[in-house]
């Protein structure tokens, strides 16, 4: 069963993209948390960070770069942003196909906030 990144990356289901290559696809977050949240995911189904492997190395590379492009294009590079990757049921990761984070356009306060 694919995943619903794999769908989107397939164009089988509707996204905002607003970049791809041969290693990676970033798109729009559906539900955004600030001004700007996109989501950056390697175009190969790896479920969380802990199915990385060694031969994952060039296209969890091409997150970064592609991460800093995309600061750029947004206009959010000079104030600055968060890059977020969750892995797993305590950091609520809820679509397991591993994926970057993206947010910026505000002040994003303290990474954690105790519940
Ligand atoms: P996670 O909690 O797994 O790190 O984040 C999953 C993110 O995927 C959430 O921010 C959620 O809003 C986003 N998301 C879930 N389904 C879809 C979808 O179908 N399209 C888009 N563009 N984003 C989605």
């Amino acid at each position: 069963m694919s995943t619903i990144f794999s769908k989107i990356i397939n164009r089988e289901i509707p996204a905002d993209i607003v970049y791809e290559d041969d290693l990676v696809t970033a798109f729009r977050d559906i539900n955004p948390q600030a001004s700007t949240h996109i989501l950056i995911v390697p175009n190969k189904e790896i479920p969380t960070v802990n199915d990385v492997s060694a031969e994952d190395e060039q296209r969890l590379g091409r997150l970064f770069v592609v991460a800093k492009k995309i600061a750029e294009q947004e206009g959010i590079a000079e104030n600055g942003y968060r890059l977020l990757i969750n892995c797993g049921k305590h950091a609520n990761q809820e679509v397991f196909h591993l994926h970057m984070h993206i947010l910026g356009g505000r002040p994003l306060g303290p990474i954690l906030s105790r519940p």
